[in-house]
């Protein structure tokens, strides 16, 4: 089980805020678990800390050096570490590569800026991870977007360890629509059933708005769901009463 991250970056002061702030800050305090930035330029050899230069080939902007970053690396590096550089081509963060990465007891994200790291450096790394099919700055926001997903599922780390296992994504759906007070607000409802201390009809209801909201955003987790009969029943009653809703907006 994860025990600590340790993130290699030209910019420290983006990082250590949100270490040490709400969830990430608390989960510190209250565990067995480190969390830590690393400035890559502490490992520059020459008077200035410079640690990028310019690409050979030409292209605009500028390459960080690979031996700044190996230095950086070793420094944190033990037996049981692997290291992962956030980059656009890499494996798409998902909730199941989370649930694999989670189990690592040390991870050591390395975090980019300008044109990236010198492509040598894909040689000392265990895994690519991308966040999405764009192009950030840095890769200081990923590499946050990762810790905290992982930190989540840390058990006792959420107020109520049953929360991850019911937020999207971890059963291969979307959360189920939440509604907290004032029960009516302007002509909307929140749903009778929720109010109704029916245990059975609520958990029920939870299962139909679940799927209803997969089923709305996200049709391709759905088409890939492996359903159970009372998943089946309950995602064509969501289709029936969303013909009869006269509100329905969305
Ligand atoms: N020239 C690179 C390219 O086109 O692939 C982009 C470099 S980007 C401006 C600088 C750094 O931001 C990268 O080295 C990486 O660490 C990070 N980064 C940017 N977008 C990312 C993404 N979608 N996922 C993970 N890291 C990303």
């Amino acid at each position: 089980m994860l025990k600590r991250v340790d993130i290699l970056t030209l910019f420290p002061e983006l990082i250590d805020p949100y270490l040490s702030s709400s969830m990430l800050g608390r989960a510190q305090q209250r565990k067995d678990l480190v969390l830590l930035s690393h400035d890559i330029r502490a490992f520059a050899h020459n008077k200035h800390h410079q640690v990028d230069d310019i690409p050979y080939g030409g292209k605009m902007g500028m390459v960080i050096q690979v031996e700044p970053t190996l230095l950086a690396l070793e420094s944190v590096k033990t037996k049981v570490s692997k290291t992962i550089l956030l980059t656009p081509a890499g494996e798409k963060l998902s909730m199941s590569l989370c649930r694999d990465l989670v189990q690592t007891e040390h991870l050591v994200l390395l975090s980019g800026h300008y044109e990236g790291f010198d492509s040598r450096l894909l040689n000392y790394v265990d895994r690519c991870v991308s966040v999405g099919d764009y192009v950030l700055t840095g890769g200081e926001l990923p590499a946050l977007t990762l810790t905290d997903t992982l930190i989540r599922l840390l058990p006792g780390v959420l107020g109520n360890d049953e929360s991850a296992v019911m937020d999207s994504f971890f059963n291969g759906l979307l959360d189920w629509d939440v509604f907290t007070r004032p029960q009516k607000f302007d002509i909307f409802k929140v749903p009778d059933v929720l109010v109704s201390g029916h245990h059975q009809n609520i958990e029920h209801w939870k299962i139909k708005s679940s799927l209803g909201n997969t089923w709305r955003y996200r049709p391709d987790l759905l088409a890939r769901h492996p359903f159970n009969k009372e998943e089946r029943d309950l995602l064509r009653q969501f289709f029936v009463e969303e013909d009869k809703n006269e509100y329905n907006s969305r």
